[in-house]
């Protein structure tokens, strides 16, 4: 069959939605991005991202630029919520490369959004429609028409849903969800490096631990600054929102007791966001016909092994790969593309999930205790079981 170079449509333009619009771009077929904010600047914060995913930026000509103004990492280590006992987790910087033969990066998400939207703008200059809430679809013989807010409508051959969490076209395909409050909520600030003392500002990223609660921070932006969350079990906030602001007061309370470092980042963040942790079974499939879902559209994740955006980035480059293997064929490429990443995100979805209770064990709470918890639970060999399943995929290879 002659190679068909069909339209497609993606609903979102998050970090998903971006490469996936990019790695088609790549492989010539015909892509337009409906983004409802009028603007690509996500609130500030970050991500980090394993070599697994750097690999297909790499392969989609962007990992250099995003190097620049990224960090790496020499590694990751462990510290005890009260005492800042320091346990080694694992070496990254150039170990990452020498084993999974790409970096281990944390990103601003502006800077990563900008690196990806100047790419897809590089390929087809009016790809991005900013503005462009998209509502809903109808899909008929093989053409799809996407619904937007102001009520324009636009119609290509396949649509992809990479609409984030509270996905409108997910909705549109199985109907309303129903999370699970995890009964814990995270706080996120970004803190000029600046402002911290010279022992702080380090490229290494930390995961505090203590029975109830954890709090992650790595460099971000050059160096300049330092990512904040701060995870902990409290039943009173429900808002999933990237937006939804607290106070430091409010974020000290809930880190009372804690080491004077953790609250040296409260203090000094300008502002500090407060996001539930909603929880979702993995879903068993995620496409109808032309249209499907992308990243946390269909494999909402909480944050716990630091994947979800790197699993939209391989479901991108993948759903390209997938385009290519079946001839431009929107049905049977997205078909093959949910068989192709429903394992994975799957295993991911729940690797997260456990994560929670390992990183709030009752045994952290005191020294003797979190000392043989840390030696076991982040012993090498477990280490290597939880993570390096995730960082040796290969999406150029991968069987699709
Ligand atoms: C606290 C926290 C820390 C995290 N840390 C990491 C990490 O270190 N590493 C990692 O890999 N992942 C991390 N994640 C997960 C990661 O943020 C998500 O998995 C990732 O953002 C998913 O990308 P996405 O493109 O699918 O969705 P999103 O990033 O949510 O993008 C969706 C896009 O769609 C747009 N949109 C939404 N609705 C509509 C609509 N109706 N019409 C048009 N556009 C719409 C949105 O404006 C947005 O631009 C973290 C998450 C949280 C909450």
């Amino acid at each position: 069959m002659p190679r068909r170079t069909p339209h497609v449509l993606i609903a979102g333009g998050g970090i998903g939605g971006l490469t996936a619009a990019l790695a088609l771009l790549h492989r010539g077929f015909d892509v337009d991005v409906y983004e409802q904010a009028s603007e690509l600047k996500e609130v500030g914060a970050g991500v980090q991202l394993s070599a697994n995913g750097n690999r297909a930026l790499h392969e989609l000509g962007v990992l250099d630029a995003l190097r620049t103004l990224a960090c790496e990492t020499a590694g990751k280590e462990i510290r005890l919520w009260n005492s800042g006992q320091t346990w080694k987790l694992f070496d990254l910087g150039a170990v990452s490369v020498e084993r999974y033969g790409f970096p281990y990066l944390t990103v601003y998400r502006p800077d990563l959004l900008d690196v990806l939207a100047q790419a897809v703008r590089r390929q087809k200059r009016g790809a991005i429609h900013l503005g462009s809430r998209c509502v809903g679809f109808a899909q008929d013989g093989g053409r799809v028409t996407l619904k937007l807010e102001n009520g324009e409508e636009t119609t290509g051959e396949a649509l992809i849903g990479a609409d984030g969490v509270h996905s409108r076209i997910r909705q549109a395909l199985f109907g309303p969800d129903r999370p699970k409050f995890t009964g814990v909520m995270a706080w996120r600030g970004t803190v000029p490096m600046s402002r911290l003392p010279a022992h702080m500002a380090r490229m290494v990223a930390t995961n505090w631990v203590g029975a109830g609660s954890h709090v992650v921070h790595y460099p971000l932006h050059r160096g300049e600054l330092m990512n904040f969350v701060g995870v902990v079990e409290r039943d009173d906030w429900r808002v999933e929102s990237w937006t939804a602001r607290g106070s430091a007061d409010e974020c000290a309370a809930d880190f009372d007791g804690w080491h004077d470092d953790v609250h040296c980042l409260i203090r000094n963040a300008p502002s500090l966001f407060k996001w539930a942790l909603l929880g979702r079974d993995p879903m068993d499939r995620w496409t109808v016909g032309n249209v499907s879902l992308l990243g946390d559209a269909c494999h909402p994740t909480l944050p716990f092994l630091a994947q979800g955006a790197v699993m939209a980035i391989e479901d991108g480059y993948i759903l390209a790969r997938c385009f290519d293997r079946t001839g431009g064929e929107p049905a049977s490429a997205l078909a093959r593309y949910e068989n192709a990443r429903r394992e994975r995100t799957r295993r991911m979805v729940i690797g997260s999930n456990e994560n929670t209770a390992r990183f709030h064990n009752p045994k952290l709470a005191e020294p003797a205790g979190a000392q043989e918890y840390v030696d076991s639970e982040w012993s090498e060999e477990r280490i290597r079981n939880r993570y390096e399943w995730l960082f040796t995929y290969d999406v150029t290879k991968v069987e699709i």
